[in-house]
């Protein structure tokens, strides 16, 4: 599929000085996660590392994008002028197919309902050299991982699980749509310098025990937050007896405790597995240069001396584990899981379980899964719960069918799924839920959070192995635990399920007929991309404004909001998520979710064009049709929450001229920038509270706008009198540059053309 060679040769043709020149700099052993970040340092390690390393710029290899996130970084991708994707990237059709009546009439129906948002996906690859993957191809992070990822590489993708590919060695970090976007136009995409959390595995996995388990015990122990602004790096003689695969299960789940990633060390078993993926080059490629990637030994040695944080944990005596329900990082070991089930009263009774996803679907999962759906059926024992199987990838899909797992599975009464997200994701057309029943599921997936799955917040959704859901599916019951209990077969006999056993690799080969993979044009400047005209889900861009050279006089306060404002309440997710790709469409959800100051309610804010009270986006429009700009005032942390681009571009898109706060998130203070916005704080917190309801706004200072150097702002208020606060900024030089000229992109485009 086009991996780009020649690209791996070269980030292994720089490996060597780099770390070397980090190395003399830092003047310690590095560990893993050093190496890999200060090989793809945009700037020298000296520069990196005389900051503190504290926000520091890189430059990452590969990008890939999910179909629901790919939409709004590639129109905005479109307005960089380029004629393509300054480094390898690709886009997945996974996350709009929704699991109904099985994987060929599913597909069917997402081709039709999201044929519009396919078409654009396909052509604007097309056009700007960025690699397909159809409907059906399989999901992201397994696609990613055979074909694309390789060990020392860095990618970003604009889905929280990228972090899949640090099973197969590398740096992978899930991103917004505005980084993927910079990284395709050939800016540098920044990152917090992170923590380090090293993981020591000792022993070996056996019996029931998978490395699904590894994550689920780590998630227990370092909880959803544990993992905050750090790097988990996994070593020892436990990490190198794991497949490749076990080792992506594992890196996967990290997203659920908060790590900006988590990664593996080279080893024989990705070499194997880069080799049965035929990608036998890059293997070659990297055992050459396999010192570097992997961490110092000194490091392994005494790592309480070079990590932030240690944990240590034993795979020989590691239990199977259980965790839920309604967070992942509820962690029970199986035989204590019986007396939770009934201490807590939760539904015993198990109606479904569910196997795949991009977290295990690998041929050892659904292998070792497939050795207890096969003893259901030998041992007479007849499936008690619904099963349901969600193949990663047409690749795995057509290896394991041909290899008799999944007509092992329709034995047993499994329903297989389209290749995608599906359940996973709320794209659960389950039968039944909209009642709302109390009930229990299990699932191999990462994430188990209140109505993720079926949209039923009475759903007890518990995570576990592929082989331990398949086991407590065919026995019904959530406290049977197969390692110590009996199962009564349908001759009355009491039988018991032997342990799991499964194949790495398949032994024949991977084989696919159609990987449903779409290689881009070579020269794409000839393609059209697909926009239907009155589409109301995707809309191309244009331009924003540049900078009128002045300062910004005649502000009308648009609205004061009041507390917690997350990029959740600037722009909302679940309905709104239709409109991702339609900028004009999913600005009627700006700010609808902020609390205004005057009134405590949500978007109901004054018109001071008419003195009526409106919905926010509304009385925007009606500024924005009078000519009139509008300024937004916030409280602490101002757009925290997920990266989203939509909660920037959306004010930027209805004549909103700044953001005035006591504290911004970062990343959506960097994305306000990026679109051309004025992102400013209080100098002195307390002026907030001067802010009336009919305030007018002018911003001074502009013509002097400069890093460090504070900007002024009048307030008018409607009695006549007037008062001037100071506002502070962090914009660099480059980041003013962007203001001026009405946005990052519009700086690109003038760069190319
Ligand atoms: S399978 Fe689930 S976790 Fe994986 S990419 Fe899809 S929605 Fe995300």
């Amino acid at each position: 599929m086009a991996f780009d060679i020649e690209m791996i040769e070269k980030v292994y043709a720089n490996l060597d000085a780099k770390v070397n020149a980090a190395r003399k700099i830092v003047n310690k052993p590095l560990s893993l996660t050093e190496k890999i970040l200060y090989a793809h340092l945009w700037e020298s390690a000296s520069e990196a590392y005389g900051r503190g390393k504290s926000y520091v710029d890189f430059a990452p290899d590969r990008v890939a994008m999910q179909d629901a996130t790919a939409q709004m970084a590639l129109l905005q991708f479109m307005q960089a002028g380029r004629a393509k994707v300054a480094v390898p990237s690709t886009a997945h059709c996974d996350h709009l197919i929704q699991a109904k009546e099985g994987a060929n009439a599913d597909l069917v129906t997402a081709n039709s309902q999201n044929k519009e948002v396919y078409d654009f996906l396909a052509s604007v690859s097309n056009k700007y050299g960025i690699g397909f993957w159809k409907p059906g191809a399989g999901i992201i992070h397994q696609v990613v991982l055979e074909n694309y990822a390789f060990p020392g590489g860095m990618m970003i993708g604009t889905d929280s699980h990228t972090v899949n590919a640090g099973g197969l060695g590398m740096i992978a970090i899930g991103v917004g749509g505005a980084d993927a976007c910079d990284v395709m136009a050939g800016l540098p995409w920044e990152l917090k310098f992170p923590k380090l959390i090293g993981i020591k595995l000792t022993g070996k996995l056996s019996g029931w025990t998978s490395a699904k388990d590894v994550i689920l015990k780590v998630a227990g122990i370092l909880t959803v937050k544990g993992g905050t602004g750090a790097i988990v790096e996994y070593f020892g003689e436990g990490a190198l007896s794991l497949s490749c695969t076990g080792k992506g299960t594992i890196c996967n789940m990290g997203a659920e405790i908060g790590a900006t990633t988590s990664i593996f060390g080279y080893d024989k078993k990705m070499a194997a597995y880069l080799r049965g993926t035929e990608r036998a080059d890059v293997a070659d490629l990297a055992d050459k240069v396999a010192h570097h990637l992997t961490g110092d030994a000194e490091v392994y040695a005494n790592p309480e001396n070079y990590f932030d944080e240690l944990i240590e944990i034993d795979l020989s005596t590691l239990e199977p584990q259980i965790n839920g329900p309604f967070t992942p990082d509820l962690a029970w070991p199986i035989s204590k899981f019986a007396a939770a089930v009934k201490e807590n009263n939760w539904p015993a009774k198990l109606e479904v379980g569910l196997i795949g996803s991009c977290t295990n679907s690998s041929y050892e999962d659904i292998s070792r899964a497939a050795s207890i759906a096969q003893q259901a059926v030998d041992k007479h024992l007849q499936a008690k719960s619904e099963y349901t199987i969600t193949p990663g990838s047409e690749q795995v899909r057509y290896t394991v069918d041909r290899d008799g797992y999944l007509a092992t599975f329709a034995a047993m009464g499994g329903v297989v799924l389209a290749n995608a997200c599906g359940p996973c994701i709320g794209q659960w057309a389950r039968h039944g839920a909209e009642k709302q029943e109390r009930n229990s599921i299990i699932t191999s997936f990462n994430r188990n959070f209140a109505k993720r799955a079926d949209g039923n917040p009475n759903t007890f959704a518990f995570v576990a192995s592929p082989e331990i859901v398949t086991a407590l599916a065919i026995a019904g019951d959530l406290t049977f635990n197969p390692l110590t209990d009996t199962l009564t077969n349908a001759k009355g006999e009491q039988v018991k399920l032997d342990e799991p056993k499964g194949i790495e690799l398949p032994i024949k080969g991977f084989a696919v007929q159609d990987a449903g993979y779409q290689a881009p044009a070579a020269d794409g400047s000839k393609v059209t991309v697909l926009v239907a005209e009155n589409s109301s889900r995707l809309q191309l861009l244009a331009p924003f404004a540049a900078w009128e050279k002045q300062d910004i006089k005649g502000l009308k306060l648009l609205i004061k909001a009041k507390g917690k404002c997350t990029t959740d309440h600037i722009s909302m997710a679940g309905p709104w998520l239709k409109f991702r790709g339609h900028l004009d469409n999913i600005s009627n959800n700006m700010l609808i979710g902020a609390i205004n100051f005057f009134n405590d309610t949500a978007d109901t804010v004054k018109n001071q064009l008419t003195g009526e009270y409106g919905a926010v986006p509304a009385t925007q429009r009606a500024y924005k049709a009078a000519g009139i700009g509008s300024i937004v005032v916030g409280d602490e942390n101002y757009g925290e929450g997920s990266s989203r681009e939509h909660a920037a571009m959306e004010p930027r898109h209805l004549g909103v001229r700044a953001i005035l706060v006591k504290s911004f998130a970062r990343i959506h203070e960097t994305n306000l920038k990026k679109q051309g916005m004025l992102a400013l704080t209080f100098a002195n917190n307390a002026d907030y509270d001067k802010i009336l309801e009919d305030d007018t706004f002018d911003i001074n200072g502009l013509n002097e706008f400069a890093p460090g150097k504070q900007l002024s702002i009048c307030l008018n208020h409607a009695n006549g009198s007037k008062e001037t606060i100071m506002v502070n900024h962090t914009y660099n030089q480059q980041q003013i540059e962007w203001f001026k000229a009405g946005g990052a992109l519009n700086i690109i485009r003038a760069s190319v053309n």
